[in-house]
């Protein structure tokens, strides 16, 4: 921390700072308050530098202002990004204790752990094959001079879904894949996008509205998180052998015997096992009212094709994997043992909000479920 007070010492010594509590703040929401009042949360700094204990001291408001503005403009319809305060710090001060939140991976890493895991994302972010483009409106590429927490988000989520499968990620990364992301929804629109992101299959990339990319991080524990989801898609779309890629197939890497060194066996097994027991599910509650033990763990939209079914459960592992596993130990066993990692350490407690939703449709809304859409996997 000795290089930020050099940083930033003197630079308002008139003015004492607001020193506020990391835990307390880090999640909550940097914007422009009247009269280019900063505020962290609802709380206005009235132009006083802030401090964290512990983390990061005197950082003038010039400075908040100023990073804050690489996520758009100052009026509410330029802006749609909406970074937490551990976003706008990680841009300013580079350390990547202020991204750690939020990626739930990193409770269970010790020193070396988090170092390794912080130049795993830093390395992929600077490899020429993670082809990250950053878009405003009319088609203007703004990579250079978007913030660095956007690139390290992105590139996080791959990391911790791959973080004990090095040997996925460097087939994965054997050819560029695409990121694009859009400052706003119009830039997104301009492109040709709908809704709020997708993996795109015509050009292989995943589309995404940056704010989408923040959105699950407002609250102590990660929620909604449409990175994960697409990034299911992505993954679907490799050919393991060839490290092309090509028509989804229901699969993640290394579910297929078909994979070459990627394969793995007792990881199809499970899958294959407790996918079945879903499908079964689904058509039990088709047919007639279920126990609520006796319920599919996904919403019925990953029912409606064998690639929605492996997007949406692959995102429900990494957010409400206590459930998850309770409800279909082998489905939940074959994620674990295909990602080498058992996301239960790490969340002390699920995100209830997929659960409760999902949960509402089969137990009280039972007349929007839709025909099963899954086929045979190969
Ligand atoms: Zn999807």
């Amino acid at each position: 921390m000795q290089w930020l007070k050099q940083v930033f010492s003197g630079d308002s010594a008139s003015t004492q700072p607001m020193v506020l509590d990391w835990e307390t703040v880090r999640n909550q929401e940097v914007s422009w308050g009247g009269g280019r009042q900063v505020l962290v949360g609802e709380r206005p700094l009235h132009g006083r530098p802030l401090t964290i204990d512990g983390f990061c001291e005197n950082i003038p408001v010039s400075t908040l202002t100023q990073a804050l503005s690489w996520y758009g403009g100052i009026h509410p319809l330029e802006r749609s990004v909406r970074p937490q305060l551990a976003a706008l710090l990680y841009d300013i001060t580079h350390n990547p204790r202020a991204m750690a939140a939020y990626f739930p991976i990193t409770k269970i890493l010790d020193e070396a752990g988090l170092a390794d895991f912080h130049e795993r994302v830093t390395g992929l972010i600077a490899s020429e094959n993670f082809a990250l483009r950053v878009w405003r409106v009319n088609h203007t590429l703004i990579t250079d001079t978007a913030p660095p927490s956007l690139a390290y988000i992105v590139a996080g989520h791959i990391i911790e879904v791959l973080f004990y499968r090095l040997d996925i990620q460097a087939r994965f990364f054997s050819q560029p894949r695409a990121f694009d992301i859009y400052l706003t929804q119009q830039a997104y629109e301009d492109d040709g996008g709908v809704a709020g992101g997708c993996y795109d299959p015509r050009t292989h990339s995943i589309k995404l509205v940056a704010k989408r990319l923040y959105e699950g991080f407002y609250d102590k524990t990660p929620g909604v998180s449409t990175m994960l989801h697409e990034l299911g898609h992505m993954l679907d779309a490799l050919n393991p052998t060839t490290g092309d890629m090509e028509m989804l197939r229901g699969l993640l890497p290394g579910l297929s015997d078909t994979d070459g060194a990627l394969y793995t066996p007792e990881a199809r097994q499970l899958f294959l096992a407790g996918r079945q027991l879903e499908i079964e599910r689904y058509q039990r509650v088709i047919s007639a009212r279920a126990s609520d033990k006796d319920i599919p763990i996904g919403h019925p939209y990953v029912f409606s094709n064998n690639y929605e079914f492996i997007a949406g459960h692959l995102e429900m592992f990494f957010r409400n994997p206590h459930y998850f596993a309770a409800m279909n130990p082998n489905l939940y066993d074959g994620f674990a043992a295909l990602l080498r990692q058992d996301p239960r350490q790490y969340w002390a407690e699920d995100f209830a909000y997929y659960i409760r939703e999902n949960r509402t449709v089969y137990l009280f809304n039972r007349h929007t479920i839709t025909p099963l859409g899954l086929n045979a996997l190969s």
